[in-house]
């Protein structure tokens, strides 16, 4: 993704993983495979592997952090999976070993620089690098950092840590940043600043979150997983079989999409694949990204 420059702020985005996550029709149970192809005019080729192409039956998704630079700040929007974390559920995700502290680097960000991190929600693939492994201890990787998590989020999955969406975060990721005194548990319209600030869209996770970012010449919502694909742009009926409340997260979808459509802000998801950044253009009867 090249860097969104909004005047006063910008984007950037570091990628830690890219692959065949599960097959689509696992991941959609209403999946249409007639739908999909009526569709690859404008998917192909960075959001769908081209026809007859390996894999072509799996959702490839991408793992990154957005870094939003606003003047003093230093924002980073959800953390990817981390290193050493004991999950069980992806194969690749077991115990990483990724060079993600490195990509921040070579963008211009050590962690020391972090003021603040932001989780679109609490699933494990959005937290892990909240933390990392020091002598034996999970401690904070950004130490400078506020960590904004979403009060009905963070109780939303306090009773529920055993949930497979979770996979382990919430003790290692989560709870560790909270004990540290580092976490501030916000309401879901919480504004940082005029820059920067929440709106609900709750559905795939107790208390999802969208985050807003303007700048002088510029405006993103980062929709974190309310969509996992850009077919959902097309078809946001498309629920997931992770979604909580698959009305409540089809709502949220098409709320988002209301508010994007043919409106010039961009649209920043948590795993669509680079390019990544892309507005939401009008598609006859129904929607699509221009990237
Ligand atoms: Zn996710």
């Amino acid at each position: 993704m090249k860097t969104l420059n909004f005047g006063n702020v910008t984007i950037d985005r570091i990628q830690d993983w890219y692959g065949a996550l599960l097959e689509l029709t696992t991941f959609y149970p209403t999946y249409n495979q007639a739908e999909m192809d009526a569709n690859r005019d404008w998917l192909e080729p960075h959001f769908l592997p081209v026809k007859g192409s390996l894999r072509e039956e799996m959702l490839h998704l991408s793992l990154h952090t957005f870094i939003v630079r606003t003047g003093s700040r230093v924002i980073l929007i959800d953390t990817c999976v981390g290193n050493d974390k004991k999950r069980t559920v992806i194969p690749d995700w077991i115990g990483r070993n990724s060079d993600y502290i490195e990509k921040l680097a070579a963008a211009g960000v050590s962690p020391q620089d972090v003021t603040h991190v932001m989780c679109t929600h609490l699933h494990h693939d959005h937290v892990g690098w909240n933390t990392k492994l020091e002598n034996g201890r999970w401690v904070p990787t950004f130490p400078n950092a506020r960590y904004i998590f979403d009060k009905v989020e963070f109780e939303g999955w306090a009773n529920k840590q055993d949930d497979h969406g979770l996979d382990g975060a919430y003790a290692d990721s989560i709870l560790p940043v909270v004990d540290a005194g580092r976490a501030d548990l916000v309401a879901s319209d919480f504004a940082l600043d005029d820059n920067v600030w929440l709106e609900p869209s709750r559905g795939h996770s107790p208390g999802h979150v969208c985050i807003n970012v303007k700048g002088t010449k510029g405006q993103a919502l980062f929709t974190g997983d309310s969509f996992h694909h850009p077919i959902q742009v097309a078809h946001p009926e498309w629920y997931t079989a992770f979604c909580m409340d698959k009305d409540q997260s089809t709502a949220a979808r098409n709320k988002i999409l209301n508010k994007l459509c043919d409106n010039d802000i961009w649209m920043l998801a948590a795993h669509f694949n680079d390019p990544t950044a892309a507005r939401v253009v009008s598609n006859g009867a129904r929607r699509k990204l221009k990237v």
